[in-house]
């Protein structure tokens, strides 16, 4: 990877869960869930973004029934200062800026704001966005899709990540052994991160700032977790489309951590990567 990139690490809302449901052995209580995106400055194709966090169609989308659950089960905040717009703005970039967008999976916590970005292209796992198409409304909406998130012109404007060129990831990224070149000048490496849904998507890379990052969405929930192998509590585990695959995901962030070889592993999640990343990368 030679092409290095500007990183920044944007929380675009939150939402509440009890930690025991998404950490076996954890707390009762309630603990914020950060929507985390990444905004990488790439020096040719200019800005691009990997998730998009929540956004105002959300609350749009989840105003009916039966997708008024979603927000129910999962309270969603986002302030007026979070939102894409006003933080992309903060960096002086305008929405019809962005011109890549790299989704990890589609999950309405992490696509709800691709509607407001006119000239992008999205990149997505073929399994992931099949899945999406297959399942009913109601179907869907137990996965934790939203259909009407997604702009009409989205299969037009979208490239699969299997269809780009095959890479094979070196020594010090296994049990990761494969991933998928998407722009095609090595900067950003997809890499398939199975198990949460059927088509989930990582991307590595390395930052300006000499640092190599591995963005993992929601292949775990926080580091500490992973740290002390707890996945998921069996609540949490029913979501998943299949629970061998996300623990064997698990697992090997688990040998990529336990390396501590200076990768900085980002889950779309973690409070306390986002309180440490957001203090450095300012
Ligand atoms: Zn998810």
């Amino acid at each position: 990877m030679t092409t290095k990139l500007g990183f920044h690490l944007l929380r675009i809302g939150h939402c509440s869960h009890p930690e025991c449901v998404t950490q076996r052995g954890g707390r009762l209580g309630s603990v914020p869930f950060p929507a985390l995106a990444g905004l990488l400055l790439h020096p040719h194709f200019g800005p691009m973004l990997f998730d998009t966090g929540y956004d105002d169609a959300f609350f749009a989308a989840t105003q009916p029934f039966p997708e008024r659950l979603y927000r129910l089960v999962t309270p969603v905040s986002l302030t007026s200062s979070e939102t894409l717009h006003v933080q992309l703005a903060r960096h002086g970039i305008a929405l019809q800026d962005i011109r890549h967008v790299f989704l990890s999976h589609l999950h309405a916590d992490h696509i709800a704001g691709i509607g407001e970005l006119p000239n992008a292209r999205f990149f997505a796992m073929r399994d992931e966005v099949d899945a999406m198409r297959r399942a009913s409304r109601i179907g869907g909406l137990r996965r934790g899709y939203l259909r009407t998130l997604l702009p009409e012109s989205f299969d037009a404007r979208l490239t699969c990540a299997d269809d780009c060129g095959r890479v094979t990831l070196p020594p010090a990224m296994h049990p990761f052994r494969y991933g998928f070149d998407l722009l095609g000048d090595a900067s950003v490496i997809g890499i398939p991160l199975p198990g949460h849904t059927p088509g989930q998507l990582g991307i590595l890379f390395q930052t300006s700032g000499d640092q190599t990052v591995f963005l993992v969405a929601d292949a775990c929930w926080s580091l500490e977790a992973v740290r002390q192998d707890k996945p998921p509590s069996w609540i949490a585990a029913r979501l998943f489309s299949d629970k061998r695959a996300y623990l064997a995901t698990f697992a090997g962030l688990r040998v990529l951590l336990g390396r501590n070889d200076g990768l900085t592993i980002v889950p779309s999640h973690c409070e306390l990567t986002w309180r440490r990343l957001s203090r450095e990368l300012r």
